[in-house]
């Protein structure tokens, strides 16, 4: 039986992709991928997610984890990157190459996505999508099925597997067309449509891309998830330092712990943020991450004792600090050091 391999997002435009074709009587696989800057989070509970999205959508769905590629990709995307750290066409392509090196392991031949020409400002524009085709080199086996016949036709239409005159003719921002198909599905609990992944992000990008100023040993999906969570320092001897916000973000901060890295929290169990400190050699970054802890539990006067475990184990006495010695190591503020 025809099998395509379809790139789904979890976003309405990917399940109707993989929906318009299952109603042609052809299988269809689903892959997702998933890096630290999307999705990551799901490859802690893979079963869960693949049984969601068979129960309300039909749909089988594989995660594929693309940090490592995607990570080489964003330092030095060919097509250059958005208005903040995305690289949105270069990430098209590697989703769409990944997918075309993994037909034969699924048995597919050809590729599905759930992309809609004009939809996005960079990376579904007539031209972009010509542009994805032929730098993944997947001309003749990349399936754009709800906006197919604005596309040359694929091998699996000119062999009358999927008949195009079938599929819809999405174009532009409009999304009413969509929402009527899924509604013809059956479908009416699906997500709202995302703005892009954290690269997109004004702030979050930015911190990704000044780690991109490091040396590639720290350019890691450690490293980037610890920028991402909570309120991150670079402190004067190299340490960094996040710090929790709320009780959820402390709780992803101390999952992350990892060998040599040492936890702060506020002493006798008292509540307050929990920090994670990386990279620090000097007893000065240890210090000063204590004080910036104590400092941002604030409603402990004096200052309360703060307790190191970890790469040191330890209490430390902090004194008060001034909200504005503390904002020069924030890792958004500082410039120019590695
Ligand atoms: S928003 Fe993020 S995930 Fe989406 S295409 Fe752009 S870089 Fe890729």
């Amino acid at each position: 039986m025809t099998k395509g391999l379809a790139l789904f997002s979890g976003g309405l435009d990917s399940i109707l992709a993989c929906k318009v074709i299952q109603a042609q009587g052809v299988e269809v696989q689903a892959i997702k991928f998933v890096s630290p800057f999307f999705d990551y989070d799901l490859l802690q509970n893979e079963g869960l997610y693949q049984q969601t999205i068979a129960d309300k959508y039909g749909i089988k769905v594989d995660l594929v984890d693309v940090s490592d590629e995607y990570l080489k990709m964003l330092a030095e995307p060919a097509h250059g990157y958005g208005k903040n750290f995305n690289p949105c066409i270069d990430c098209k392509i590697l989703f769409i190459s990944k997918a075309k090196s993994l037909l034969n392991h699924y048995g597919a031949s050809f590729l599905i996505t759930g992309e809609v020409v004009g939809q996005r400002p960079m990376s579904q524009r007539k031209d972009t999508l010509r542009v994805i085709e032929r730098d993944s080199s997947t001309d003749d086996i990349l399936l754009r099925p709800l906006c197919s016949q604005s596309q040359n036709p694929t091998a699996i239409e000119r062999q009358g597997i999927i008949k195009r005159d079938k599929l819809p003719r999405f174009s532009g921002r409009n999304r009413t067309p969509q929402i009527e198909l899924a509604r013809e599905f059956g479908i009416t609990d699906f997500p709202t449509p995302a703005g892009g992944c954290v690269l997109t992000e004004e702030l979050r990008a930015a911190r990704i891309k000044r780690l991109f100023t490091f040396d590639p040993q720290f350019i890691t999906p450690q490293n980037i998830l610890f920028l991402l969570t909570g309120r991150v320092f670079l402190l004067p001897q190299g340490g960094w330092f996040t710090l929790g916000r709320a009780e959820t973000e402390n709780e992803a901060i101390e999952a992350m712990q990892q060998q040599g890295d040492s936890i702060l929290r506020i002493s006798n169990d008292r509540p307050g943020p929990l920090g994670l400190l990386r990279y620090a050699a000097h007893d000065s970054d240890f210090s000063l991450a204590a004080t910036i802890t104590a400092h941002y539990a604030k409603k402990i006067i004096p200052p309360p004792d703060v307790e190191i475990s970890g790469a040191q184990t330890r209490t430390i006495q902090v004194e008060s600090i001034l909200l504005e010695e503390i904002e020069k190591h924030l890792w958004a503020n500082i410039k120019g050091r590695k």
